[in-house]
């Protein structure tokens, strides 16, 4: 029996990621090697939502200085730009939020504007 999937979030800006969601995900886990026994810590897996995924992998690389996420931008990369199909979902859910965001500002309906107090003339 499968194990139900848990909650996720996009690790870049934290949406919360349904069991249907799209997404990418990156198995992270470390491995000893010529160490003895062979261990592995447990597996982790880190997701960004299709949006984050897709603006990632435009950006400018991280700094050499971090080489774990160099290697993840540059999979990232390969994933992205593997099928046309994975970018369009980046798209579809840029423009989901997008519409979300036009439909809240509706609903705040017209701004009202109010008056100034008249201090000046309360003064004199
Ligand atoms: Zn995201």
């Amino acid at each position: 029996m499968p194990r139900p999937s848990l909650p996720r979030e996009c690790m870049k800006c934290g949406c919360f990621l349904g069991p249907n969601d799209p997404s990418a995900a990156c198995v992270l886990f470390y491995q000893t090697v010529n160490m003895g026994k062979q261990r592995s810590s447990k597996s982790r897996r880190l997701h960004f939502c299709s949006r984050c995924a897709v603006a990632v992998s435009f950006s400018n690389a991280p700094p050499a200085s971090h080489p774990i996420e160099v290697e993840a931008y540059y999979s990232l990369q390969d994933l992205v730009s593997s099928d046309p199909a994975v970018n369009e979902m980046g798209l579809e859910n840029l423009r989901r939020i997008v519409n979300e965001r036009r439909q809240e500002l509706k609903q705040l309906g017209e701004p009202e504007f109010l008056p100034p107090q008249k201090r000046l003339k309360e003064a004199s």
